[in-house]
C-alpha cells in the first residue's frame, strides 16, 4: 500500500514535470521572437562603411547584405519571412503550428518541444502496443480501466487507435530526424530546401564521417543549441 502510494507520487511528479516542460517550450516557441535587430546591424555596417560600395554590388563584402524586401541591413544567413513581414535572424522556417517564425533565438525551444512530443508519442505507441498484445494473449484475465475496455475490447476500434498512433509517431519521428540531420550539418531548413551551401569544406568533411562520429557530432551540436551539457538539458533549454 505504502509502496504503491510512493510509486504513484513519483509517477505524478514525473508526469507534471514533463507537462510543464512541454508547455514551457511550446509557449516560448510561440512567444520568443527571432526578428533581426536592424539597429544593431546598422551600427556594425557603419563601422565598415568605408569598405562599402553599395551602388556597384548592392551587397557588402563581408557577411552583411541588404534585404530586397524590406531594404534593411541583415546578416547573410538571415531571411525575410513574407508571413511575418520581417527579417528573421537565421530563419529556419515559419511554423504554422506555433504561428511564429523559428530562427536563431527560438530554435532551441522548437527542437526541445519536438523532442518531448517524440518521446510522448513513442511512449503512447508502446503502451498501446503492449495493451493490445496482452489483451489478445489473455483476454479473459485482463481487467483494464473503463476507457481501456471501451477501446480495446473491440478489435476494430483497437486497430484504428493503434494505426493512428503509429502514423502520428512515424510522422513526428521523421520530422525530428530531419531536424537532427540539419543540426549535424548546422544548416537551416531553408538552406537545405534551396541547397544553399554555407561551408563547402565543412560539409564535405561531415559527409565523410562514420555513423558513430556523425551521432557524436549531432549530439555535440544539439547541446550547443540548447546550451546544455547532457540530454536532460533538452527538457529545459536556456
Ligand atoms: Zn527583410
Ligand atoms: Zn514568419
Amino acid at each position: 500500500m505504502t509502496n504503491n502510494f510512493i510509486y504513484e507520487i513519483i509517477i505524478t511528479i514525473i508526469f507534471v514535470f514533463y507537462a510543464v516542460c512541454l508547455f514551457r517550450n511550446f509557449y516560448l516557441g510561440i512567444n520568443v521572437s527571432s526578428e533581426v535587430d536592424h539597429k544593431e546591424i546598422d551600427e556594425v555596417s557603419k563601422t565598415h562603411n568605408s569598405k562599402i560600395n553599395m551602388t556597384e554590388t548592392e551587397e557588402l563584402n563581408y557577411d552583411i547584405e541588404i534585404c530586397k524586401k524590406c531594404d534593411k541591413f541583415r546578416y547573410k544567413r538571415d531571411h525575410h519571412c513574407s508571413i511575418c513581414n520581417h527579417c528573421i535572424d537565421k530563419l529556419d522556417h515559419h511554423c504554422f503550428l506555433l504561428n511564429n517564425c523559428i530562427g536563431r533565438k527560438n530554435y532551441n525551444y522548437f527542437l526541445s518541444y519536438l523532442f518531448l512530443v517524440n518521446c510522448l508519442s513513442i511512449l503512447i505507441l508502446s503502451m498501446c502496443t503492449l495493451d493490445i498484445t496482452f489483451f489478445y494473449i489473455d483476454a479473459q484475465k485482463v481487467k483494464g480501466t473503463a476507457l481501456f475496455n471501451l477501446i480495446f475490447q473491440f478489435p476494430l476500434r483497437a486497430s484504428i487507435v493503434w494505426f493512428l498512433t503509429c502514423i502520428s509517431t512515424i510522422c513526428v519521428g521523421l520530422f525530428f530526424l530531419y531536424h537532427l540531420k540539419l543540426v549535424l550539418y548546422e544548416k537551416t531548413s531553408l538552406e537545405n530546401k534551396y541547397n544553399i551551401i554555407v561551408d563547402k569544406q565543412k560539409e564535405k568533411e561531415i559527409r565523410k564521417l562514420k555513423f558513430a562520429q556523425k551521432l557524436r557530432l549531432t549530439y555535440k551540436n544539439l547541446m550547443s543549441i540548447v546550451k546544455g551539457e547532457n540530454i536532460f538539458d533538452l527538457f529545459w533549454p536556456d
